[in-house]
């Protein structure tokens, strides 16, 4: 098989860029390994920033957003000093989220997609990119039968995630790649059951961090601070929703509303970068180019933006024969990236106490009672809060 653009994955990134590429008359094929039911039901994402559904917005990509989504503007602290809220949506840039669960999205990208009359190959592993210093790279896979088979492109595109073939397919010697692991891991909980408060809860906690994310009416994503190599299945539901009424304070601020834990998966608090995004004719975004730890919700938001990038630069080169925004694409997307990876970071810092084997722990817990104190007397920190949290 044959296309001008061939794009690993079918997730945020993959999506959005096959549905501008279709748009521009750009000929691609879309290989992913799942099938279609498991792409368009993977529970993840949902906080969508403001400048996310300005692209999607400009692409007539958010008709579903807009239809089901819901505007989400405050959030909520607590820990050992009390509780505060803060209307994000009214600080900074007065920019909104809009709640809107990351499955939701995917759905209707591809529906769109395909309604466009794209091509996507569901059941289709990549193994690898190779050729990726020519001009006709191609891709090896094994499709739905384990059949192999080589795929041949102009541009091959990774947006296969951080275990993809776009990245293992790079020669270390052309990139250089930042790994961070922040030391701490979080049980990522989806509840049915409908939100407790009407704001993201943050609660700060002498065991751990909680946090409280409404993504429906009806469900509701909790994260809970666990030790590093804890198994997910070794929290009953019993213990989940004990431990995190305990850290909420639920007993001084309200009870939770309980229901059937549906998805418990424990992430490591990691951040990953690549640097650069392109090797000759393949190109990375989203979470395969770089990898934020959810404490900031970004990843969405960032693979979002840099499919739209470049879904511009692939367009110029291959309709107008300029290569200028293709060169510049890596440049544009780390500026983003890091500036991403700075707020992440620093919410890490925000919102977990030290660890047990800390030598300084009570120094480094009296530093994060004070970032938290600024953030709760400090307008101009608010408002710089508030940019960062939106904006991306
Ligand atoms: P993905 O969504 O991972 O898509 C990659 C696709 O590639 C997948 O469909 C996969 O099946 C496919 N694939 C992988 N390998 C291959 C291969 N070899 N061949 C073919 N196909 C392949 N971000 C936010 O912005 N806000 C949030 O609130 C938020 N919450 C999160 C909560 C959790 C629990 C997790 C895990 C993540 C969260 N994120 C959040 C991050 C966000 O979900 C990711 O950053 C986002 O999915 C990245 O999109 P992507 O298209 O780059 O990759």
């Amino acid at each position: 098989d044959t296309a001008e653009v061939i794009v690993l994955g079918a997730g945020p990134a993959g999506l959005v860029l096959g549905n501008l590429l279709l748009a521009s008359g750009v000929d691609c094929l879309v290989v992913e390994r799942a099938d279609r039911e498991q792409v368009q039901t993977r529970a993840r994402a949902g906080f969508l920033a403001a400048n996310t559904v300005r692209i999607l917005d400009r692409h007539g990509l958010a008709d579903g957003l807009h239809r089901h989504g819901r505007e989400h503007t405050v959030c909520e602290f607590r820990t050992e000093d009390g509780r505060f809220r803060l209307d994000y949506g009214a600080l900074g840039l007065g920019e909104r989220h809009t709640v809107y669960p990351q499955q939701e999205l995917v759905r209707d990208l591809l529906t769109r997609y395909l309604d466009a009359g794209g091509r996507i190959s569901f059941g289709t592993e990549a193994v690898a990119v190779v050729g990726a210093e020519t001009l006709r790279p191609t891709v090896t896979v094994h499709d739905t039968d384990g059949r192999p088979a080589r795929w041949q492109a102009r541009y091959v595109a990774g947006c296969d995630g951080r275990h993809g073939a776009a990245r293992r397919s790079l020669p270390t010697c052309a990139v250089r790649r930042h790994h961070r692991d922040h030391g701490v891991s979080w049980l990522g909980l989806l509840a049915e059951a409908p939100p407790s408060l009407d704001a993201v809860g943050y609660a700060v906690h002498g065991r751990g961090f909680a946090g409280h994310m409404a993504r429906t009416p009806e469900v509701t994503r909790y994260y809970l601070q666990c030790e590093r190599g804890e198994a997910a299945d070794a929290w009953s539901e019993q213990r989940i929703w004990d431990e995190l009424a305990l850290r909420m304070r639920s007993s001084e601020y309200g009870e939770l509303h309980r229901g059937p834990i549906v998805q418990r998966t424990v992430v490591d608090l990691e951040s990953d970068v690549l640097e650069p995004l392109r090797y000759g004719s393949l190109l990375l975004a989203g979470d395969a180019a770089s990898l934020l730890s959810p404490s900031a919700a970004k990843g969405a938001n960032l693979a979002v933006l840099e499919a739209e990038l470049l879904a511009e630069a692939l367009v110029d080169d291959l309709r107008r024969g300029d290569g200028t925004a293709l060169d510049h694409y890596s440049a544009r997307c780390l500026a983003h990236i890091w500036r991403a990876q700075a707020f992440s970071h620093w919410m890490i810092r925000l919102l977990h106490g030290p660890s047990g084997s800390d030598p300084d722990s009570l120094f480094h817990n009296s530093l994060r009672r004070s970032r938290v104190e600024s953030l709760r007397v400090s307008r101009s920190q608010q408002d710089w809060f508030a940019e960062q949290y939106v904006g991306v």
